[in-house]
């Protein structure tokens, strides 16, 4: 942690908050990267990181991927992410969970947080018990719930705009489908493909997840998880872990499309280069994951979180991934810095001239 304002420079941060209770064994680390826009909005994590140094560098960089994803989204709100340092099945518990409420209280509405890695609705709902400012909650209080499903209509409206980019048609019927991973996020993608007419391919690592969806679909086929990027198919898409993209896996697509809901798909930022260079349209993580942003934001529009409104929202995802394809062919740029340099084009806006 040597240097801190020197690395707090470097990508401009604001804040950063640590936040202590020993009596319930909370330690957590808030950084605030920007508020050009509104208040930072990020999820918060829980995770159980090896050294205290490793927690901030997560936070702090995945406090700015929020910037961008929260300008590029269009939404009025900031950058920001929390990490709770502890192990999610082994230290959670009700105090430590309103322990860190208080502080996120206490710091007034500069951040909103809501649902990440290690933590549940469940548990947005004992942090609500201290702070208002949680974006996702449970629908019995009157919040989104699981963004899961909202997510996958945001993947979808990706799918479509690139299947226009490449083929002039958003048709999906016939178009061939393979998808890492099918948890929340990738087994509603499946629904609405297989309704839509697409011929789908799936693997996840817990095989019966897979095969409970080829039982439900003749559609779907499953292959075993280390097969699936290799795949000869219109779109491949990840729906798992982040870093899938890689120097190991990028060669051996075989696909024309990537566009699934992870979150940091490309292991390094260069490597969209790459995917440029095989002709391969990859289609952003961070704008077509936007779906559960979008909803956290909604539920804080004056009258609460209304569905409908936040469905048409999301539904627009597929006009902002038009507008990215339409950077990167003006400026010859791959597609992922195209949508840095859209989110930038909106912080400029308003940035203060430095
Ligand atoms: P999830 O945990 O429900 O599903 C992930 C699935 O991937 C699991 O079924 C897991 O077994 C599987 N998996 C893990 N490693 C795999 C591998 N190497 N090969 C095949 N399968 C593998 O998570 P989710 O909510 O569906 O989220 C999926 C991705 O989308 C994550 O990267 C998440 O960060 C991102 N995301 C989710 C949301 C949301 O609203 N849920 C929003 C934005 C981004």
């Amino acid at each position: 942690m040597k240097h801190i304002f020197e690395q707090m420079q470097a990508e401009d941060y604001e804040q950063i908050i640590f936040c202590q209770e020993r009596s319930f064994g909370l330690k957590a680390i808030i950084v605030i990267h920007d508020t050009t826009l509104g208040p930072a909005m990020g999820g918060m994590r829980m995770w159980p990181y090896e050294s205290d140094e490793t927690a901030l560098n997560d936070a702090l960089r995945l406090a700015r991927g929020m910037t961008y994803k929260n300008a590029a989204a269009g939404i009025p709100y900031g950058g920001g992410k929390g990490v709770i340092l502890a192990d999610p099945h082994r230290t959670k518990d009700e105090g430590m969970l309103r322990a860190l409420g208080r502080f996120i209280h206490r710091l007034n509405g500069l951040f909103l947080t809501g649902v990440d890695v290690g933590t549940t609705i469940a548990d947005m709902d004992i942090i609500r018990t201290e702070t208002p400012y949680i974006v996702t909650f449970s629908e019995a209080s009157g919040g989104p719930g699981d963004t899961s499903s909202v997510t996958a209509l945001g993947v979808l409206q990706g799918i479509h705009a690139c299947l226009e980019e490449v083929y002039g048609t958003t048709e999906l019927a016939g178009r061939t489908i393979a998808i890492q991973g099918v948890g929340g996020v990738g087994a509603t993608l499946v629904d609405y493909l297989v309704q839509a007419g697409a011929r789908v391919t799936v693997a996840d690592v817990d095989q019966s997840k897979a095969q409970a969806l080829s039982s439900r679909y003749q559609a779907v086929e499953v292959v075993a998880p280390e097969e699936i990027h290799r795949l000869a198919v219109d779109v491949y898409s990840p729906c798992a872990l982040g870093a899938g993209l890689n120097d190991q896996t990028i060669p051996a697509l075989n696909c024309k499309i990537v566009c699934g809901g992870a979150n940091n798909q490309l292991a390094e930022e260069h490597q969209s280069d790459l995917l440029a260079e095989r002709g391969i349209l990859y289609a952003p993580d961070f704008i077509v994951n936007a779906g559960g942003i979008i909803v956290g934001a909604q539920s804080l529009t004056p009258g609460g979180y209304q569905r409908e409104q936040a469905l048409k929202q999301i539904e627009r995802i597929s006009q902002t991934v038009r507008q990215v394809f339409a950077i990167a062919n003006e400026l010859h740029i791959s597609t992922h810095k195209a949508a840095n340099a859209l989110a930038e084009q909106r912080l400029n806006i308003i940035r203060q001239p430095q």
